[in-house]
């Protein structure tokens, strides 16, 4: 069951063609599947033309995307596990672009996988349990670092990620004109709402002086 659209685009980019090509122009639609409603994903692989298709059940309750990226409600994945959550999180945060915009994207990515992470664990215990790893590298990840899915450790991960977007979004931007008072020093750290802009429009306005 795939909880919301981003969670199944996750999915597939995880779920690489049998030649090893992630990429497909998936085309989305809505079947009845079992009784129920299900979206499936179908399309050639860009690389060795291969048809694929998938077909995910959808929740009862719809999950409404609260920005980029939405991968679901309160309730856990049943897509991906916990160390696959985990192992996203880590690829994405350890391979942020230069630039402040993709690097915003990438940061939202890291911190929303994180939190999938967290909603394995329930509300009395403090770390993600058993069941909440099934998939091969997800068993294998905990193996490794089973601290690393430790409620406490995981909720400092996550804030270390949304501060760094906070600050990214308080920095000059590199390919702006320099304005003349940055009021970066202004303290709006801690309450800031929750509400990521993706994509606020920067201009792509270089001011290049090549007249050397
Ligand atoms: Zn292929």
């Amino acid at each position: 069951m795939a909880r919301t659209r981003d969670e199944a685009l996750l999915y597939l980019d995880l779920h690489p063609c049998e030649c090893g090509s992630m990429e497909t122009d998936w085309e989305k639609s809505t079947i009845t599947d079992a009784g129920g409603l299900a979206a499936r994903y179908g399309g050639a692989c860009a690389e060795c033309g291969a048809e694929r298709e998938y077909t995910f059940a959808l929740p009862n309750r719809e999950t409404f995307p609260k920005g980029w990226p939405t991968y679901g409600g309160a309730e856990p994945s049943q897509l991906l596990d916990a160390g696959e959550w985990l192992l996203v999180s880590d690829r994405v945060a350890s391979n942020v672009p230069p630039d402040a915009e993709n690097a915003g994207h990438a940061l939202s990515m890291a911190r929303a996988a994180v939190e999938e992470v967290l909603k394995f664990i329930p509300e009395d215990q403090e770390r993600v349990p058993d069941h909440g790893f099934w998939t091969e590298r997800g068993v294998e990840f905990r193996e490794v670092e089973p601290g690393r899915f430790r409620r406490e450790r995981l909720e400092v991960v996550r804030d270390t990620y949304l501060d760094l977007h906070r600050e990214l979004n308080r920095a000059p931007r590199p390919d702006q004109s320099p304005a003349p008072d940055q009021d970066a020093s202004q303290d709006r750290g801690q309450d800031a709402p929750q509400d990521k802009r993706q994509g606020e429009d920067a201009p792509q306005d270089k001011r290049q002086d090549e007249e050397g």
